[in-house]
């Protein structure tokens, strides 16, 4: 039994109307960490503890740690996530929630990381929240349950940060024969390093994050995910973050489900003039969820930059 569920994939009758073409959302926010990333990262540490990890270590405050602490507590795993001391209390507290040990260390992601692998025993085991090629047939697993169940798409709309859920859906579409699907690939201007490195045909490391979609915040993304686009049609999408808050209000309007503003890129991206999307009748959004956002931090910003 792997460690996430199969998910919902739904028609949206409001996303349908509003386009004027069928809209389908594969709706990984119902995961039960919150987020797509329960697929690869559960399985990823399901194969670690079967290769003999006694611990697993991570260094992510967002949901890829969530993750690793669900994967843990469910394998009876102790899990360690690191993160910096610029990390929210929310994130802290939801880490905390699954059982996992926290430390606070650094004041950047970069010291955070490099305190946990100091820390790694004989026994550890690292757990990467994008750069690791086993995350990606879990990943697949939600192209899977797709194409099992519902029609095939003219296109898929997935958000990007470094690449993990990106490649992951690539090799889902080409192991069930959907390699002619071209991919939408959404990011927030300011965590926009996949379209520039597309743009440049090699990996471009952005000198900072300036987006809330925190999600989204590798400066860097894998070379796996910029060679896709040499053997698969992937046309990057960039929006602002008031558009992909506005995306998640109305979204929790119309779906009653709350995801983070990372995962309304890729709503957001649906009202953008995008060539792919024209030329689609009928549309796939990956909704990969996450817990990072509450409605109040989303309603103020969309109050103040909206
Ligand atoms: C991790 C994450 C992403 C980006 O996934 P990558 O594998 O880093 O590209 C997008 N949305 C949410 C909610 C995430 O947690």
């Amino acid at each position: 039994m792997p460690l996430h569920i199969q998910t919902p994939y739904i028609r949206s009758r409001a996303a349908s109307l509003r386009l004027g073409k069928d809209v389908f959302l594969k709706l990984d926010a119902l995961q039960p960490s919150g987020s797509f990333k329960l697929r690869g990262i559960g399985a990823v540490c399901e194969a670690r503890q079967a290769a003999g990890a006694r611990r697993f270590v991570s260094s992510s405050s967002g949901n890829a740690g969530i993750a690793v602490a669900y994967s843990g507590r469910e394998l009876g795993v102790p899990v360690l996530v690191v993160v910096p001391e610029s990390s929210s209390a929310r994130a802290r507290d939801r880490i905390r929630f699954e059982g996992a040990e926290l430390a606070v260390h650094g004041a950047s992601w970069a010291e955070a990381n490099a305190y946990a692998q100091s820390v790694m025993g004989a026994n550890d085991a690292f757990v990467h929240p994008f750069d690791d090629p086993g995350l990606w047939p879990g990943h697949a697993t939600m192209v899977d349950e797709m194409a099992a169940t519902g029609p095939k798409p003219d296109a898929v709309v997935v958000a990007v940060g470094g690449g993990g859920l990106l490649c992951g859906v690539l090799e889902g579409l080409a192991r069930n024969g959907w390699g002619d699907v071209p991919v939408v690939a959404t990011e927030t201007e300011g965590a926009d390093c996949y379209a520039r490195s597309l743009q440049a045909g090699r990996p471009i490391e952005l000198p900072a994050i300036t987006s809330i979609a925190t999600s989204l915040g590798a400066k860097r993304p894998s070379s796996a995910a910029v060679e896709w686009a040499t053997r698969h049609s992937i046309e990057p999408v960039v929006v602002s973050d008031a558009a992909a808050v506005a995306a998640c209000l109305r979204f929790l309007d119309e779906h009653q489900l709350l995801v983070e503003p990372s995962c309304g890129s890729a709503l957001a991206a649906l009202e953008t003039a995008s060539p792919v999307l024209a030329a689609a009748s009928r549309i796939a959004v990956i909704v990969c969820g996450g817990v990072t956002a509450t409605v109040e931090a989303l309603q103020d910003f969309h109050r103040r930059e909206g």
